[in-house]
């Protein structure tokens, strides 16, 4: 194996620190405590990990976290009613509606509804704008955590050229906004791209949000070039065994094989253990800028 390994899980906790550090003085110099309002509707396992993890760290950096579980079958005008109430509550500064949403739920008009300032995933169409246009924004946490590492370990990423694998409206475009900000060349892959391999072994940079599970390999990975690895899929793992109930043991892989890509690429993240940590902490930083914001005091950098 060749690439260097880029670490989140330790990067997140040096942020997560800086974070912390932030919260203690807003308490200190001004009395203000940041806070954060998760709300979950219904029982999606995999949702209420991230909840019950996101509103562990919240508390961890000193902020407040308050949690809204509502029941799966809760009505829009319900959900509205309580998305209204956070956005008029002083003491919330962030409001974080977990996706996927049941069915019968409209997800696009229950995010547009956050007040704008508040919605720290950054899903907001205003917030999808103004990233768009270059204007002050609410950056969504995934992409904002794979360009911190990709800065932190390349310094300028001016010129580089970027291929983002997917073109999700939570992953794959905002990261193509932010690549593009920060002056790559940037071109955007997805299901109907023609000879996708051809097209990935021209960057420096690929970002793969796909949900595929191992579709990157390292034969479409330029030697040399950074791989982030967004995916986060959970897959059989027969060589563990199995659990009580007779199931076959399971594992996590990203969108990437990594031993492949590993061979190829000079630096690559890990999954677990890359970009998942860096969301977190990247959601407590934007609750922070979110507060600072709507108390017109300086931000964090
Ligand atoms: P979506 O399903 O919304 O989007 C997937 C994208 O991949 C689509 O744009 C799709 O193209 C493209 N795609 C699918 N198949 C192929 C293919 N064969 N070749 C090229 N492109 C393809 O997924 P998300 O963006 O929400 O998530 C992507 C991955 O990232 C998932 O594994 C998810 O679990 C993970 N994730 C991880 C997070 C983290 O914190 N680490 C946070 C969010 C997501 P098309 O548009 O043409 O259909």
């Amino acid at each position: 194996m060749g690439a260097q390994i880029i670490d989140g899980k330790a990067f997140a906790a040096q942020v997560r620190e800086k974070v912390a550090g932030h919260v203690a003085h807003l308490r200190q110099a001004h009395g203000v405590t940041p806070g954060l309002a998760v709300v979950l509707v219904g029982e999606d396992p995999a949702s209420q990990v991230y909840v019950r993890s996101k509103g562990k760290q919240t508390v961890e950096t000193g902020m407040n976290s308050y949690e809204h579980r509502l029941d799966a079958s809760t009505g829009e005008a319900e959900l509205l009613a309580l998305i209204e109430q956070l956005n008029s509550d002083r003491d919330v500064h962030g409001i974080l509606v977990q996706l996927p949403l049941p069915a019968h739920l409209n997800e696009d008009l229950v995010i547009n509804a956050i007040a704008p300032e508040k919605d720290v995933d950054g899903f907001h169409i205003s917030n999808v704008g103004r990233l768009a246009t270059g204007q002050k924004a609410m950056v969504p946490c995934t992409p904002l955590g794979c360009l911190m590492m990709l800065r932190e370990h390349h310094g300028s990423l001016s010129g580089m050229n970027a291929v983002v694998v997917g073109r999700s409206n939570i992953v794959g475009k905002p990261m193509a906004q932010l690549l593009l900000r920060d002056s790559c060349t940037v071109t955007i892959a997805h299901s109907r791209t023609k000879e996708i391999e051809e097209v990935t072994r021209r960057a420096d940079i690929v970002v793969a949000a796909v949900g595929r599970p191992e579709m990157v390999t390292g034969d479409w990975i330029r030697p040399g070039a950074t791989v982030i690895d967004v995916g986060i899929n959970r897959v059989d793992a027969p060589e563990k065994g199995t659990n009580e109930d007779g199931s076959v043991k399971t594992r996590l892989v990203g969108d990437c094989h990594f031993e492949s890509c590993a061979e190829v690429a000079g630096a690559i993240t890990p999954v677990p253990g890359g970009v998942g940590p860096m969301t977190i902490a990247c959601l407590l930083a934007n609750t922070v800028t979110a507060c600072c914001r709507m108390h017109g005091l300086a931000e964090p950098e």
